[in-house]
């Protein structure tokens, strides 16, 4: 298949491409690494008449460190060059070790953070995990910019707070906690495939060993990232215990998710992988934490 008739256009700066946008509304679709957009437009699944291309807007990608430890990543970022970059390494190893499991090398070479965000499929690494590592967003328009968390950002499937004529320019990522640990844990049926189900989690201990804080996201169980709310109640104030990393993975997967049964899985099938990865990513995710005391 071969994509409606549109207009292309290719601005050398952000404030040219927010004309554009500005200029003509929904009818114009940004476009960043294509990973998404072109075959959707080639199965004639969305339509745009008008083409803004970000691929010549130098200032749109780069990854800059934060005076408190946190990252600074542009819209435009390749997913290899997060996933090639020691800084990202040893400041967000959570990102680092998602990284690879985006896709194929190819798709990493030119989909974009901000694409794969703005996209919002909740099968997607990048969106559960922004909302795991309390990242913020920054939205540009003629009008102005404004800041949305993670958590606020996706508002359905393949739906955010994005209004037209708004372009993603910039994802905040905060430092983690002290006496953090972090885990990613996923069921794909083939390496590289979308995950069937995930779970990305971050936790923090006190100085006396009790959870501080525990957040656990899940990916493909929802039409949005699904943050274990009821599960992190679990946890909170206690030893983290094989009893209760236990009785936080059942509760997270029976009241916390929403999954669906579609040709890969069943939803039954979804909730029993999660539990058992939600245990699993919890446990790993402790004992780093300790690791760190
Ligand atoms: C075969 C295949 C396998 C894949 N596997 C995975 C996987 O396992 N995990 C995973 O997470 N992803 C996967 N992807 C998706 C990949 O990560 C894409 O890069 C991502 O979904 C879209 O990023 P992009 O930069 O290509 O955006 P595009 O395709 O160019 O754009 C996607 C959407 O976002 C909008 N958009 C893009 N940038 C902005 C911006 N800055 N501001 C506002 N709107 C914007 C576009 O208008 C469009 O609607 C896969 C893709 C393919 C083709």
């Amino acid at each position: 298949m071969k994509p409606a008739p549109f207009d292309y256009y290719a601005p050398t700066t952000v404030e040219q491409a927010l004309a554009y946008l500005a200029e003509h509304g929904d009818e114009a679709k940004v476009l960043a690494g294509g990973q998404s957009l072109i075959p959707m437009m080639n199965f004639r699944l969305v339509q745009p008449a008008i083409l803004v291309d970000l691929n010549n807007i130098p200032d749109l990608a780069y990854m800059n460190p934060d005076e408190d430890g946190g990252l600074r990543l542009g819209a435009m970022t390749r997913h290899h060059q997060v996933e090639v970059d020691p800084m990202v390494a040893e400041r967000m190893p959570l990102l680092h070790d998602a990284m690879p499991k985006i896709g194929y090398p190819q798709i990493r070479s030119r989909g974009t953070f901000g694409g794969s965000l703005s996209h919002a499929d909740p099968s997607a690494e990048l969106v559960s995990l922004s909302v795991a590592l309390d990242a913020r967003f920054r939205l540009r328009s003629q009008d102005g910019e404004r800041w949305v968390p993670a958590n606020e950002f996706f508002i359905g499937l393949f739906a955010t707070v994005l209004e037209p004529g708004e372009l993603l320019v910039e994802v905040a990522l905060p430092p983690m906690p002290a006496r953090s640990g972090w885990s990613l844990m996923e069921v794909a049926r083939r390496q590289h495939d979308f995950a069937l189900i995930g779970v990305a989690a971050v936790v923090s201990l006190d100085e006396n060993g009790r959870c501080q804080h525990a957040r656990m996201v899940f990916l493909s169980a929802g039409d949005r990232p699904m943050q274990a709310h009821r599960a992190a109640g679990v946890l909170a104030g206690q030893a983290p215990t094989t009893e209760a990393i236990r009785a936080a993975a059942e509760v997270a997967a029976s009241d916390d998710i929403d999954p669906s049964s579609d040709i890969h899985a069943t939803a039954e099938f979804r909730r029993h992988l999660a539990t058992v990865l939600a245990r699993r990513a919890l446990e790993q995710a402790f004992k780093r934490a300790a690791e760190k005391e």
